[in-house]
């Protein structure tokens, strides 16, 4: 493994988190056994789904607005808290637990888990966690190991019941998951922020609106000119009308377009014109995409 060796001296809370996590718990390969079974026999059942943080990515929040047959901006409002921080660099989007006394996760009943097919994926993952060593420039984009979490009151770990950890990814479908998510990490990860960029309110805004919003962004493609403005293949566009996931993909374009400047969407050759001459391409870009967001409120 790198040392990850880094150039500054200021410290970096990942690093902590990442050498706490090698000191505490062994790495475990794809091949590696563990014992685990979870059902409603275990004495704890459904114990750990109350005052949880649960982080959602785009595809969790695309998963379960579709499960529940509600718009995105209606499931956001309802199920959601997006915490807003001092020097936030991308947003945040956890499940919001019930205002009851146990703090339960708004989809818990009786029977445990009520979108139990398009649960989030740190449900999935439970009892595993990923990490990622820190051998690549940014740091965070290396080799990835998982390692065992051990919460002392959960039963599932005295269960006969064995896996290897591929097992238990298969079983529980996280590669759908694990794509999407390294998609995501992309974004969050983006080298824009490594070299100290900052997004404005309304630029965080704009992130958080077409990652997760995903019903307004469609909207936002559909409802403005942006199709008029920029070069998008045909039967992509048809794909985002009819799926999600074909909108949410371009959603991470423009996310790269709009906010980070990369040429991931073109603009047609009269918006290049436009600004021909008083811009270089990068600024172009980002001056184009700037100016449709700014005009049609993203
Ligand atoms: S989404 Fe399901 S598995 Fe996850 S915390 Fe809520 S009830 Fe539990
Ligand atoms: S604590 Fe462990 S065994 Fe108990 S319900 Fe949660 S995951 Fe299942």
């Amino acid at each position: 493994m790198s040392d990850g060796t880094s150039t500054t001296t200021a410290p970096d809370p990942r690093a902590d988190l990442r050498d706490r996590i090698l000191a505490e718990h062994p790495r475990l390969g794809p091949d590696d056994p563990f014992n685990f079974a979870c059902h409603p026999g275990v004495s704890c059942f459904n114990c750990c789904c109350h005052d949880v943080n649960v982080f959602l990515t785009p595809y969790d929040v695309m998963r379960l607005k579709n499960r529940l047959g509600i718009k995105s901006g209606e499931f956001l409002d309802r199920y959601t808290l997006a915490p807003v921080q001092k020097d936030m660099k991308t947003p945040v989007v956890i499940l919001r637990m019930q205002d009851n006394e146990a703090k339960s996760c708004s989809f818990l009943g009786a029977d445990g888990c009520q979108v139990y097919a398009d649960r989030p994926w740190p449900c999935r993952m439970y009892p595993l966690g990923l990490a990622a060593q820190r051998d690549t420039p940014d740091g965070w984009r290396g080799e990835r190991f998982y390692f065992l979490l051990k919460e002392d009151t959960c039963k599932g770990h005295d269960e006969a019941r064995s896996w290897t950890v591929r097992e238990w990814l298969d079983d529980q479908e996280l590669d759908a998951y694990d794509e999407w998510g390294e998609a995501f990490k992309e974004l969050t990860l983006h080298s824009f922020f490594e070299h100290g960029g900052i997004l404005s309110p309304e630029r965080l805004n704009m992130f958080y609106t077409a990652c997760y919003d995903l019903d307004k962004f469609r909207q936002f493609v559909f409802d403005t000119t942006l199709l008029q403005r920029f070069e998008v293949d045909e039967d992509f566009v048809e794909d985002m009308w009819r799926d999600d996931e074909a909108l949410l993909r371009f959603a991470f374009l423009w996310v790269r377009f709009s906010l980070f400047g990369e040429p991931t969407v073109r603009p047609r050759p009269e918006v290049m014109e436009a600004y021909q001459g008083a811009l270089d391409k990068k600024e172009l870009y980002a001056a184009s995409a700037a100016a449709t967001g700014d005009r049609e409120a993203l």
